[in-house]
């Protein structure tokens, strides 16, 4: 029987990275029933709305969706549609792959760094507000029960995944509360899980240590901003921004995506790295069950990485997001 999943395709090369990653799970023989919703600024031209409410109930049916990148529309004053994606499907936790493969240029071979990041707390709530004409505050909300749910998820998941070492990044010396609270249920967490190695490093210390010594990290767990920033940090340690690959997770549904954003410098140019999102849709048809077509398409990446010979212009080449596509499609 098809799987039924919801494909957003989203903004910017969202319009060249999707098509991709749906034509390369295609060629994988695996039958998936695509149901093409609209979120983003796409959906503000054609209906008026940054994430229609039938693109929330198309998800919450399928319980499984990937999507491109989505611009950030709060200048043009609408609430961030990732935003609102996490918030009203529950997507508590995302998590975020940067992955060394031999052959992309990078000085750390052999990272693979995954990130978990909080998703629906922390100053990313949005609680925003002018004090006066000439301050304004932002609210950091952390609460036990969400604390606790992401790090039972990332233990969880660290658990399933064969990782041996769990790090919070925090800054829990000056923001006690908060962090406090974050890093505390983390630990509480973490002593279910005698099998798994725990530590923890102050989020400055973590920047300067995912640079010096990568190789000694393997999940990091962290609050929504940090972890955000984290992401890219460890994408770029691992050789580029798009090859960054993950999902978002929650009770009841999981939303696939690249780490990446809708790059308008490069978008519309036909020369946007493919292979996050690939990895990406990769990494979905594992949580569909399809472990073998999964895998498939992760030997295809890192045969065509290795190979050398068919590079998009963030790796040092001068190939196409379609020559690139065509060469993994040949590669499985
Ligand atoms: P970005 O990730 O879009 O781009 C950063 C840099 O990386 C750019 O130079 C871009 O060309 C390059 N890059 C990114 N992906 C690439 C790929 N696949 N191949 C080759 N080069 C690639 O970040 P940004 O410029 O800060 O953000 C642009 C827009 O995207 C903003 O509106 C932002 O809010 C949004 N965004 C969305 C998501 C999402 O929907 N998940 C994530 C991040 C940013």
């Amino acid at each position: 029987m098809a799987h039924r999943v919801t494909l957003i395709t989203g903004d910017g090369i969202g319009r060249e990275v999707i098509p991709a990653a749906r034509q390369v799970v295609e060629a994988t023989g695996i039958a998936i029933e695509w149901e093409e919703m609209l979120a983003g600024e796409m959906a503000v031209e054609m209906v008026g709305e940054a994430v229609p409410e039938d693109t929330i109930a198309s998800i919450k049916r399928n319980k499984v969706a990937i999507k491109g990148p989505l611009t950030n529309l709060v200048a043009r004053g609408w609430a961030s549609p990732n935003v609102t994606l996490r918030s009203k499907l529950g997507l508590f936790a995302q998590v975020r792959r940067a992955r060394y493969f031999d052959g992309v240029p990078s000085p750390y071979k052999g990272v693979d760094i995954i990130v978990v990041r909080e998703a629906t707390e922390d100053t990313f709530a949005g609680a925003e507000q002018k004090v006066g004409p000439d301050a304004a505050v932002a609210l950091k909300f952390v609460t036990r029960a969400t604390s606790e749910q992401v790090a039972r998820f990332t233990m969880d998941y660290a658990r399933r995944m064969g990782r041996r070492k769990v790090t919070v990044a925090h800054k829990a010396n000056i923001l006690k509360l908060t962090d406090g609270l974050f890093l505390e249920s983390a630990r509480r967490v973490a002593a279910e899980f005698p099998e798994l190695e725990f530590n923890d490093r102050m989020i400055d210390n973590m920047c300067f240590q995912l640079v010096k010594a990568p190789l000694d990290y393997d999940v990091i767990l962290a609050p929504n901003v940090y972890g955000d920033i984290l992401a890219d940090l460890a994408a770029g340690v691992a050789g580029s921004l798009g090859l960054g690959f993950g999902g978002n997770f929650g009770p009841e549904v999981a939303l696939f995506e690249a780490v990446h954003g809708t790059a308008p410098d490069i978008a519309g140019r036909g020369i946007a790295n493919p292979l996050g999102e690939i990895l990406t849709a990769s990494m979905m048809l594992n949580y569909l069950g399809e472990t073998q077509a999964a895998r498939a398409i992760e030997m295809a990446v890192a045969k065509v990485l290795r190979e050398g010979k068919v590079l998009t212009g963030d790796l040092g080449g001068r190939a196409t997001t379609a020559e690139m596509t065509a060469a993994i499609i040949a590669a499985l």
